[in-house]
């Protein structure tokens, strides 16, 4: 497939929030696992701001640069990270994703490149909204630029990559990573390019994150009134990230405890639901 430079559709690019200003903290977290990591890095980035800020090419642009996390990607957990723009996209390519310890960070230091996907060793999505693995790329989501936070979600369980505009999920890009050793990673052509990283988090795979994800925002919200013990859960970013697809459509329909009605509480100490799905109700047809 044909990825043509698109002028028109990259300047549709939606923005986080309308702040103006560069001092914009608007759905910053400030949980960190972990940060950029000086030590492995094309020789043209700066870090600042305890490593979680990064600038590529400061100066002219020679070609690409990349960095990587600090931390390989813990398996058995659900990871969760997301990178804000802080200046204007333009150019080769910029790009968010992950790879292995044998990615050559260097590699490309004097050409101008789509890096992450150029081989079997990462994966990537770039701002012109497609993806690429072994040098293939593929339609994936809308193009992103400056003042957008881009979300990465690496499920080490299901061993699958999804990618989130604005905290809008786009879909499973990748699968098949289960067994791999990742590194998050982000790689630019742009002159002067810089970006945030705003948070790094991770939980571990479990029943009660699978339940989580399957439940209505309503349900949650009944959840995290009724047992305290389970806050921590429905409000973390995974709370969040991981919703049912018709989460929004039925939250204005419905009142909060209306799932009550569709669910059993079993126990209120043994806390335990039950979706018995919505049955319909029969119609009768042969009644005399
Ligand atoms: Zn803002």
């Amino acid at each position: 497939m044909n990825f043509e430079y698109d002028p028109i559709r990259l300047s549709e690019y939606t923005k986080f929030c309308n702040c103006n200003s560069s001092n914009c903290r608007c759905g910053e977290d400030n949980v960190h696992e972990w940060t950029w990591d000086k030590e492995h890095t094309t020789y043209t980035t700066v870090l600042s701001e305890q490593d979680l800020e990064v600038k590529f090419h400061n100066g002219f642009s020679y070609g690409t640069a990349v960095i990587r996390g600090n931390k390989a990607l813990e398996k058995g957990r659900l990871h969760y990270w997301e990178v804000k723009m802080l200046t204007p996209i333009y150019g080769t390519d910029i790009m968010v994703g992950l790879g292995t310890s044998k990615v050559d960070l260097n590699s490309t230091k004097h050409t101008f490149c789509s890096f992450l996907g150029l081989d079997k060793e990462s994966f990537g999505f770039s701002y012109q909204g497609y993806i690429q693995y072994c040098g293939k790329k593929r339609t994936y989501g809308p193009c992103f630029g400056q003042g957008s936070l881009v979300g990465i979600y690496l499920d080490t369980w299901r061993g699958t990559l999804e990618f989130f505009v604005n905290r809008k999920p786009l879909g499973i890009a990748f699968t098949g990573l289960r067994n791999m050793v990742l590194y998050p990673m982000v790689s630019s052509t742009a002159a002067q390019s810089k970006m945030r990283l705003t948070c790094s988090c991770s939980v571990p795979v479990s029943l009660q994150i699978e339940c989580l994800s399957a439940l209505k925002s309503s349900q949650r919200a009944y959840l995290s009134t009724m047992f305290p013990g389970l806050r921590y859960l429905t409000e973390s970013i995974f709370a969040d990230i991981l919703k049912t697809p018709l989460d929004e459509d039925d939250d204005n329909e419905r009142d909060e405890f209306d799932f009550l009605r569709d669910c059993m509480i079993f126990d209120d100490f043994d806390f335990a639901l039950v979706g018995v799905g919505k049955k319909k109700k029969k119609k009768c047809t042969n009644d005399n």
